[in-house]
């Protein structure tokens, strides 16, 4: 295998951020390439999250809503009409230790797939997701993992969320502008979430709560109709009939490959400073790589044009010590 070409810019992950500084970078002549991940069933995929989702309607520009995948393909072609370079392989390792950076798809290879001056990581996050049967192909038909992106479509609907942390409730919460009935099926008796939020829940009319209990089931056609629920202390199951099932159990930054490289929080969400800037000089995160708080597309695509201008300047900045490179 011969050595790659040491490119200006590799940007790992294709979901918004990603492009989007595939699109900035792009255009600022850097020549992109993009290592935008491969097809698998979860979220670490090319296009991220959004892949998973269907209507998008709090997407700016969009009067009329758009299918994720729609959404993601438009990044794409936008980023690929400045010349970005996208390569469908998933980065499983790298070498951050020294300048230029590599990037390996395939671990076990000597040769690294990818030499960058810079590199911008967007490898983004997944939701946890319950692991039950059924639960992929209701996806986006029924079950969902943003109350945000998909609430509004349950309007004088019963639905139900799984968890009991923070996220949990502020989905319930946020789901009884829309929903008829909120049902939170908790697999404790106790909410995790902090007071406030569980005195707000309890406090409200349309939440209903399912305690010590799990969903074992996903159930519908075209779409979910109803959840089988067990209780954990009796072994006894029921059907609850929904057509939305919001699964909030929490987040999984897909951040591995950096471990003990990048500094992260104890969950794995990589730590920014001034901008998109990590520990490592040259290494910059975007995206919900490095947001456990607001996780929104547009967000993400905002921090990716973030990371794009940080790089940008920072090749600008050391242009005389590339030259060593
Ligand atoms: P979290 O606090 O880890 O809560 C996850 C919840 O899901 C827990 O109640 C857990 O149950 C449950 N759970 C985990 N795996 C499960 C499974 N396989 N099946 C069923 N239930 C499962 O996650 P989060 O709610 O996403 O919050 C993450 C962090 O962000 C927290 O620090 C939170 O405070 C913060 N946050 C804050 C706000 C806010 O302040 N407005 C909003 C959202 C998030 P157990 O309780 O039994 O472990």
């Amino acid at each position: 295998m011969t050595v790659p070409e040491t490119r200006d810019v590799v940007i790992l992950g294709s979901g918004p951020a990603g492009l989007t500084a595939a699109i900035y970078t792009a255009r600022a002549r850097l020549r992109p390439l993009v290592m935008e991940g491969e097809p698998s069933s979860t979220s670490d995929q090319p296009g991220g999250q959004l892949m998973l989702t269907t209507d998008i309607e709090n997407y700016p520009g969009f009067v009329d809503g758009i299918l994720g995948p729609q959404l993601m393909e438009r990044f794409r072609a936008q980023a690929e009409r400045f010349g970005a370079e996208l390569v469908t392989r998933r980065a499983t390792r790298v070498d951050l230790s020294e300048r230029p950076f590599a990037v390996w798809s395939d671990a076990s290879a000597t040769e690294p797939t990818a030499l960058a001056r810079g590199l911008i990581v967007a490898t983004g996050a997944r939701s946890l997701m319950l692991g039950v049967r059924d639960e992929d192909r209701l996806l986006g038909h029924g079950v969902s993992t943003c109350a945000t992106c998909d609430g509004f479509f349950f309007r004088e609907q019963d639905v139900g969320v799984v968890g009991g942390g923070d996220s949990a409730i502020e989905e319930a919460l946020f789901l009884t502008r829309f929903a008829r009935t909120v049902t939170i099926i908790h697999r404790r008796k106790e909410l995790r979430a902090s007071k406030i939020m569980q005195d707000r829940a309890f406090a409200n009319e349309k939440i209903a709560f399912r305690w010590d209990s799990v969903v074992t089931e996903v159930r519908g056609e075209q779409k979910l109709s109803g959840v089988v629920l067990t209780n954990v202390i009796s072994g006894n199951s029921d059907v609850l009939a929904l057509s939305g099932l919001f699964v909030a159990i929490g987040h999984q930054p897909s951040t591995r490959i950096f471990a003990g490289q990048l500094d992260m929080d104890e969950a794995g969400y990589i730590h920014t400073t001034i901008g998109t800037r990590t520990n490592v000089e040259g290494v910059f995160a975007c995206g919900d790589a490095q947001d456990r708080v607001y996780r929104q597309a547009v967000t993400a695509a905002g921090s990716g044009c973030m990371a794009a201008l940080d790089v940008e300047r920072w090749l600008g900045d050391t242009a005389a010590s590339l030259t060593d490179l």
